[in-house]
């Protein structure tokens, strides 16, 4: 029988379970659905407040890219026609909706400070305020969009330049008036292009070229497709795992670069460099600027992962198919909940692997 954690004494020592798991979005969410389906005893941590923060966080226009026959998690479909897109903060409440629904035992606001490696072999994670967990394994789910990458260019322009991230802007009034520069052409630099394009001068700095696919095929959703196909499902280290990942595709909702064009974002080739309020393009051009949101990706956070051999010397997570070379630690990352297929694909891996180590 689980029990939340808000439950448990502090007076007796370390809180101890079959498995901890780190982080409750989808990937946490849905790991322990499965595990409140065996005999395993778990807790689930989560850094946020609330469930559906790190959604809530988000820029505050922002509607999902997949739709909700495809966001919904395993029991329990979000409300709303199967075919149309979540708001953000939709989804954030249908994640909260979900734990409840299930009566999971989720910890809120209070992340994994820190977690090693005993000499027993068990794990001890001690949490933000001081409290000690002890699993037998633990699943990490910290999720694929953790910190915002800054490249180091950023430092050239000097501090009358406004910078953000994704996570930083949340509408067009925490920018200045003037020219806006959004570095990344992803589902979100193209979204917050879209956006300002109503109130400022909007360049689009551009990378490698990325594919975007109809939002429907033959009256379907291209996500059907993909998942019909069995493509979402691949494996990520078999030949169209590693197709899709380098494709990394998402639907095109008047988001194509001649879209936006046509809207009247200014689409730039890829920005090389910086000086104080100008930024100088790979064709030569240059431009003044008053702002920037940066647009280019994410880093993992692995400072609380205090386990010899279970990171890799940029600081990123060791794992193939979810599992660690670590044994006993176990990763759940999807890039889109979507690819909970891999997800499921990696977990089921995981799964044999868990309860051949709890055994
Ligand atoms: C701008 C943007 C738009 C997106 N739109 C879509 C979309 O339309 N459709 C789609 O399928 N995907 C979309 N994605 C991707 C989507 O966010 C991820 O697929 C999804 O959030 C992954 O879920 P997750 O559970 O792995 O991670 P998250 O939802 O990020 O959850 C990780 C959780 O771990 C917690 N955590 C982190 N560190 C710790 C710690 N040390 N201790 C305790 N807790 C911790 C965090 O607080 C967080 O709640 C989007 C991503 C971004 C950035």
């Amino acid at each position: 029988m689980n029990r939340s954690f808000r439950q448990l004494s502090v007076s007796h020592g370390p809180e101890e379970v079959d498995v901890l798991v780190i982080g409750a979005g989808q990937a946490g969410l849905a790991a322990c659905y499965s595990l409140a389906r065996t005999e395993l005893s778990f807790l689930i941590v989560d850094r946020h407040s609330r469930i559906g923060d790190s959604w809530r966080r988000r820029y505050d226009s922002l509607t999902l890219f997949t739709p909700r026959a495809f966001s919904s998690l395993p029991g329990l479909a979000l409300e709303g026609d199967p075919d149309g897109y979540p708001t953000r903060d939709a989804f954030a409440h249908y994640l909260e909706t979900y734990a409840s629904h299930f009566d999971l035992p989720v910890h809120s606001g209070n992340g994994v400070a820190r977690l090693e490696r005993r000499a027993d072999e068990r794990f001890t994670a001690q949490l933000d305020d001081g409290r000690h967990v002890v699993a037998k394994a633990v699943i990490v789910a910290t999720g694929a969009f953790q910190k915002p990458i800054v490249p180091t260019i950023a430092a050239g322009f000097d501090s009358a330049v406004t910078q953000l991230t994704p996570e930083s802007y949340h509408n067009p009034g925490d920018l200045p008036p003037g020219t806006v520069l959004v570095v990344g052409d992803g589902a979100s630099g193209r979204d917050i292009a879209a956006e300002l394009v109503l109130t400022h001068e909007v360049m689009l700095a551009v990378g490698r070229r990325r594919r975007l696919f109809p939002e429907r095929i033959l009256g379907k959703s291209t996500w059907w497709w993909l998942h019909t196909l069995g493509l979402m499902r691949a494996r990520p280290g078999s030949a169209i795992g590693r197709l899709m990942r380098r494709a990394d595709p998402f639907p095109d909702r008047d988001r194509s670069l001649s879209d936006l064009e046509q809207r009247g974002v200014a689409v730039s080739t890829r920005l090389v460099s910086s000086q104080d309020r100008l930024a100088f393009f790979a064709d030569g051009s240059k431009r003044v600027i008053d702002s920037v949101i940066w647009c280019i990706g994410y880093r993992d956070d692995t400072e609380w992962l205090q386990i010899a051999g279970s990171t890799d010397s940029n600081g990123s997570f060791l794992q193939t198919v979810g599992l660690s070379p670590v044994a006993g630690l176990f990763h759940l990352r999807s890039r889109l909940i979507q690819t909970q297929n891999a997800t499921r694909v990696a977990s089921a891996t995981a799964e044999r692997k868990l309860r051949a180590s709890l055994s």
